[in-house]
C-alpha cells in the first residue's frame, strides 16, 4: 500500500476541473527526456481512456533515441506545428504542465499557454515552481514526474485505466530520471511503484535497451572523442569539465540526443564530485551539469546559467561564447578550491 501524499483539496480542486473539461493539451519541457516523454505519454492514454479529447504538445523536436514510445507520432511539435500547436492550446479547457517548474522551460510556447484561458495543472518533481497553476502538485524529492503522475492516478482512484502502454511510458521515466534506478531512488515506495508496474508485463530489458543503452555509430565516436581529448579534471575543486564545439558536434554529424549520458562519465573517476558539460547548440552554449553527494549544481545552473533543476542533475543556457562559458567555470572551479584550502 502506498502512502497517500498529495493534498486533497489538489485532488478535489483536479477532480472538478476534470469533470468540467473536454478538451485537454498536455506539455513538458524543451528537449523532452524520458521523464517528459514518458510522463506526458502515459496522462494522455488515461486521459483519452476517460473519454477526453487530449493532446501532447512538446515544444520542440524529440531525441532520435526516444522515438520508438507507443503513440509519439500522434503528438504535436510546436517548434513545426505552431498552427495546430497554437489550435490546440487556445482550444483546450485544462492544460496539464508535466515536468517543468517554470514557462521559461517551454520556450515560444509558454506565450500561447500564458494567453490561454484554461486553468494550468502542474504534475513536477523540480524545486521552486511558479506561480501560475490553479493546482500545483510538485515533490521535488521524488525520482520523477512518472512516479508523481503514478501516485496521483492511484490518489484518484485511476489505476483501472493504466495498461501495459501507459506502465512502459510511466516505467521509463523512473528509469531514465534515476539512472536505472542508481540515484533519487533510495526510498522503498519507489520499489513497490515499479512492483506494481512489473504486474502490466512491461518489458523492461528492452525499456532499458532502446533508451539508455541505444547509441548510432556516429554517437559512440562523439562520446569517445569527448571523453579521451575533451575531459579535463580538476582535482583541487574536484570538478571535470567536458566541451564540444558546433564544429566537433558537425565533424560527428550530431544528432539531438547524441551526447545524453555523456555528462554522467567523468563521475566514474574518484576523484570527480561534480561535472560540467558544455555543448555548443545553434543558439546558446547548453550548460549541463552532474554530481554526487551533498554538493549542488542545481545552485550552480541557477546563479550563473539562468537554470536550474535537481541537487545532482541540473541545467542552464549561457548566451555568449564557449571560451567565455569556460572561463566561468573556471572561476569557479577556483572558487571551490580556495574555499576548500581555507576549510582544511
Ligand atoms: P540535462 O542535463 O539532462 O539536460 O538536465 C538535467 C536536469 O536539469 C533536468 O531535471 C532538467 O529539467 C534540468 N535542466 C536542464 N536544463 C535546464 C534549464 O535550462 N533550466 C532549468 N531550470 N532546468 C534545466
Ligand atoms: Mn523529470
Amino acid at each position: 500500500m502506498l502512502q497517500p501524499i498529495i493534498d486533497s483539496r489538489a485532488i478535489t480542486h483536479l477532480k472538478k476541473l476534470l469533470a468540467e473539461a473536454r478538451n485537454i493539451v498536455i506539455t513538458c519541457h524543451l528537449s523532452p527526456d524520458g521523464d517528459a516523454l514518458g510522463s506526458t505519454l502515459a496522462l494522455c492514454r488515461v486521459l483519452r481512456k476517460m473519454g477526453k479529447d487530449a493532446h501532447v504538445v512538446y515544444p520542440d523536436q524529440l531525441p532520435r533515441s526516444l522515438q520508438f514510445l507507443p503513440a509519439i507520432q500522434d503528438a504535436v511539435i510546436y517548434s513545426k506545428s505552431q498552427v495546430r500547436g497554437g489550435f490546440l492550446v487556445r482550444n483546450a479547457d485544462l492544460i496539464f504542465c508535466l515536468d517543468f517548474n517554470t514557462l521559461k522551460r517551454i520556450d515560444k510556447l509558454a506565450e500561447v499557454v500564458e494567453k490561454s484561458r484554461a486553468p494550468r495543472v502542474l504534475v513536477d518533481h523540480h524545486l521552486d515552481p511558479d506561480d501560475i497553476f490553479a493546482v500545483k502538485i510538485s515533490f521535488p524529492h521524488l525520482s520523477s514526474t512518472c512516479e508523481v503522475v503514478y501516485r496521483l492516478l492511484y490518489e484518484m482512484a485511476l489505476l483501472h485505466h493504466i495498461d501495459t502502454e501507459v506502465a512502459q511510458c510511466l516505467y521509463l521515466g523512473m528509469m531514465t530520471d534515476t539512472g536505472n534506478f542508481t540515484y533519487s531512488s533510495e526510498y522503498p515506495e519507489i520499489y513497490e511503484i515499479v512492483a506494481q508496474l512489473m504486474r502490466y508485463s512491461i518489458n523492461k530489458q528492452w525499456l532499458y535497451n532502446m533508451a539508455l543503452n541505444t547509441f548510432s555509430e556516429d554517437s559512440l565516436r562523439l562520446q569517445g572523442y569527448a571523453m579521451s581529448e575533451k575531459m579535463e579534471v580538476f582535482p583541487e575543486a574536484g570538478a571535470a569539465l567536458i566541451t564540444l564545439t558546433a564544429n566537433e558536434l558537425e565533424r560527428f554529424h550530431y544528432a539531438k540526443g547524441d551526447t545524453e549520458g555523456l555528462v554522467n562519465k567523468p563521475l566514474c573517476s574518484p576523484r570527480v564530485q561534480w561535472v560540467m558539460f558544455l555543448r555548443e547548440d545553434p543558439d546558446k552554449i547548453k550548460v549541463s551539469c552532474r554530481s554526487q553527494g551533498d554538493f549542488s549544481v542545481s545552485d550552480i545552473c541557477a546563479k550563473y546559467f539562468g537554470g536550474g533543476g535537481h541537487k545532482n542533475a541540473a541545467g542552464g543556457d549561457f548566451f555568449g561564447t564557449m571560451d567565455e562559458a569556460v572561463a566561468v567555470f573556471h572561476q569557479l572551479v577556483a572558487d571551490i578550491a580556495a574555499a576548500q584550502r581555507t576549510e582544511q
